[in-house]
């Protein structure tokens, strides 16, 4: 096998989709870096997580302590895309209520983020000898944003492969599934440990808070992105009962 065959770069927010991500990542790649995009926004807490995260990873007996040669948890890349916060009129970096708006989008939406991130993401890799770029977006739980959609994921991916002249792969390991079976994967993938680590350390809520520990995670549990993760854990955990 080639040598950026078995490499891959996710992109790692600290959010609950993109640890899952990483966790899939690691199962799959003998060398898996990260990269974090700081664009402004109003809470940092979830870059501070994504560090609580990947410490957890590299101990001994982690996902990413790459026993056996396999599942390295390597280097952590953080661009500054202060430009994007500065340019974006929406509630994520701006002390803007977080409502629909017209035509659907919740104004939390960062017009054509994931396009950004993943021009990025394509140029640190093409760099780093890297083939594979995982990313945490996902159509089932749609929210509203264009850029999540697998079409955009592909057009996006034939798009770099021509504009860099490569074959990098684009991974979407999330893109057909909702939230309660992401619960269900990151329990695949690595276990209660693995869970448990994704419920105590990722970050999902819009407020930034992380105050109180509920059974699905930290967070405020009335904003849009608090209800859709303690819901889906609800029904995660009732299958689960049921299942077993
Ligand atoms: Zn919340």
């Amino acid at each position: 096998m080639d040598r950026a065959d078995d490499r891959a770069l996710v992109l790692f927010s600290g959010g609950q989709d993109s640890t899952v991500c990483l966790g899939w990542a690691l199962r799959r790649f003998a060398h898996v870096e990260t990269v974090g995009f700081d664009y402004g926004q109003r809470h940092r807490v979830e870059l501070d997580c994504r560090q609580a995260i990947r410490r957890a990873l590299a101990v001994p007996g982690g996902l990413g302590d790459g026993a056996d040669g396999r599942g390295l948890l390597a280097d952590d890349h953080l661009i500054d895309l202060g430009v994007l916060g500065r340019m974006s009129e929406t509630a994520l970096t701006r002390d803007v209520a977080i409502a629909m708006e017209e035509g659907g989008l919740p104004s939390t939406f960062v017009p054509g983020r994931n396009l950004i991130f993943l021009t990025f993401a394509a140029a640190l890799a093409y760099r780093r000898g890297i083939r594979h770029i995982v990313l945490g977006v996902c159509e089932t739980d749609y929210s509203g944003y264009p850029d999540c959609r697998d079409d955009t994921i592909k057009a996006m991916q034939v798009a770099l492969n021509l504009g860099l002249e490569t074959r990098l792969v684009l991974h979407t390991p999330l893109m057909w599934i909702d939230k309660a079976a992401t619960f269900a994967l990151a329990d695949e993938i690595g276990g209660e440990a693995f869970a448990g680590l994704v419920i105590r350390e990722s970050h999902s809520c819009y407020m930034g808070d992380r105050s109180t520990l509920h059974d699905w995670g930290h967070g405020c549990g009335e904003c849009p992105a608090c209800r859709l993760r303690a819901e889906g854990f609800a029904r995660y955990r009732s299958a689960h009962r049921h299942g077993s």
